[in-house]
C-alpha cells in the first residue's frame, strides 16, 4: 500500500499529473521563446554564461524571430492534434523573461493572453531579474491569470554556482523568491544534479535548503552535456564525470525525502534535446529513470516528506 497521501497511483511524490487531477485541469504548456537575453550572456553580470547553457537553455521552442502570436498558433496546432480545443499554459522558457524593459515584457505577456487558446503564463527567469516594477506587474498579472514564475536556483552551493558560471548567489535567490511569494505568486524552482564536483550529500543538501522555503513546485534535472558548450569542453578535457543513473536516481529519492509533502514535483528528469545530447546517454530512457525512482522508494518504503524538516544530516 502507498503511504504518501498525494497520490493516485504508484507514486510516492505529489506529481503534476495528480495535482492537475485533483484541480480537474488538463493543461499543457505551449512553449515559447521571445527572444529576450540573459545578464548572465550580455556582459551585464556576466559572459559566455552558465556553463551547460545551450542558447538560452530553451530546448523546444521556435526560432525567436517569429513573432509570439505565430508561435502560439502553431503550439496550438501541435497540442490540439491530441486533444481538440485544449487550452494551453504559455511558457516563456528560454533566456530570462523577465529581463527587459516594463514596457516590452507588458507587449509580450498582453499580446499572449488576448490569445484565444491561452489560460496562463510559465514565466522561466532569474531571482535577479525581478526589478520592482516588473514584481508589481507579476503581482497584477497574478489576479489575472494562473500565472508561474519558474526560478532557477540549480545548487544551494555558492562555490558550486562559482565554477559553473553561475553570476548568481543563494543570497541573490532568496531574495527574489520572496519578492514573488511575499505578492502570492506561485513559484516553481529549479534544481540540478550532477554539477562539478558537488557529491549526493550536498544535492540533498541543496533541496533541503530549498524545501525550507517551502516552493510550490520543483524540477529536478539532471545534469545534460550538450554538444558544443563549455561543459562539453570540460567533458572532453577529463574534467566533468557526468552522473550515473544509480546515483541520480538515489539522489533524487534522497531529495524527495527532505522536501515538503505539499510541493509538486513537476520534473524528475530532464528534458535535453536528444540531437545534441552528448552525455549520460542513460538519460534518453526516461521511463526506465522513472521507474527506477519508483522502485527504490517502493523498495526503502519512503516517501516525499518522510525527512521533512528532520535536522537529520543528509
Ligand atoms: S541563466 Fe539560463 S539563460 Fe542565462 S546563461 Fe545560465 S542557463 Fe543560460
Amino acid at each position: 500500500m502507498n503511504p504518501f497521501p498525494y497520490s493516485n497511483d504508484n507514486k510516492r511524490y505529489k506529481s503534476l499529473a495528480y495535482e492537475n487531477s485533483r484541480r480537474g485541469l488538463k493543461v499543457y504548456k505551449a512553449v515559447i521563446d521571445a527572444g529576450l537575453s540573459c545578464p548572465n550572456i550580455d556582459g551585464t553580470k556576466g559572459t559566455g554564461g552558465c556553463i551547460y547553457c545551450d542558447g538560452g537553455s530553451g530546448y523546444f521552442t521556435a526560432s525567436p524571430a517569429v513573432p509570439i502570436n505565430k508561435q502560439l498558433a502553431d503550439e496550438l496546432i501541435r497540442i490540439r492534434k491530441k486533444v481538440p480545443d485544449a487550452k494551453a499554459v504559455a511558457y516563456f522558457q528560454a533566456h530570462s523573461n523577465t529581463y527587459a524593459p516594463l514596457a516590452v515584457l507588458q507587449k509580450m505577456f498582453e499580446t499572449t493572453l488576448s490569445h484565444e487558446g491561452v489560460c496562463g503564463l510559465a514565466v522561466a527567469t532569474r531571482a535577479d531579474c525581478l526589478s520592482p516594477d516588473v514584481l508589481d506587474y507579476l503581482a497584477e498579472l497574478n489576479f489575472r491569470t494562473n500565472l508561474t514564475v519558474e526560478l532557477g536556483l540549480q545548487t544551494a552551493f555558492d562555490e558550486t554556482a562559482a565554477k559553473i558560471n553561475r553570476c548568481h548567489s543563494l543570497a541573490d535567490f532568496r531574495q527574489g523568491y520572496s519578492a514573488l511569494k511575499s505578492r502570492g505568486i506561485r513559484v516553481t524552482v529549479h534544481i540540478i544534479n550532477g554539477l562539478p564536483d558537488e557529491t549526493e550529500d550536498m544535492m540533498t543538501e541543496t533541496a533541503r535548503v530549498l524545501g525550507k522555503m517551502r516552493p510550490d513546485g520543483v524540477k529536478i534535472h539532471l545534469l545534460h552535456v550538450i554538444n558544443g558548450t563549455c561543459l562539453h569542453d570540460m567533458l572532453k578535457r577529463g574534467q566533468y564525470i557526468p552522473m550515473s543513473l544509480e546515483s541520480y536516481t538515489n539522489t533524487v529519492v534522497r531529495q524527495l525525502e527532505v522536501l515538503p509533502p505539499e510541493t509538486t514535483i513537476e520534473r524528475l528528469t530532464g528534458d535535453g534535446d536528444r540531437r545534441t545530447l552528448v552525455a549520460p546517454l542513460w538519460s534518453r530512457d526516461k521511463l526506465r529513470v522513472l521507474g527506477t525512482i519508483d522502485k527504490l522508494m517502493a523498495e526503502r518504503n519512503t516517501w516525499q516528506g518522510r525527512l521533512f524538516g528532520k535536522e537529520t544530516p543528509v
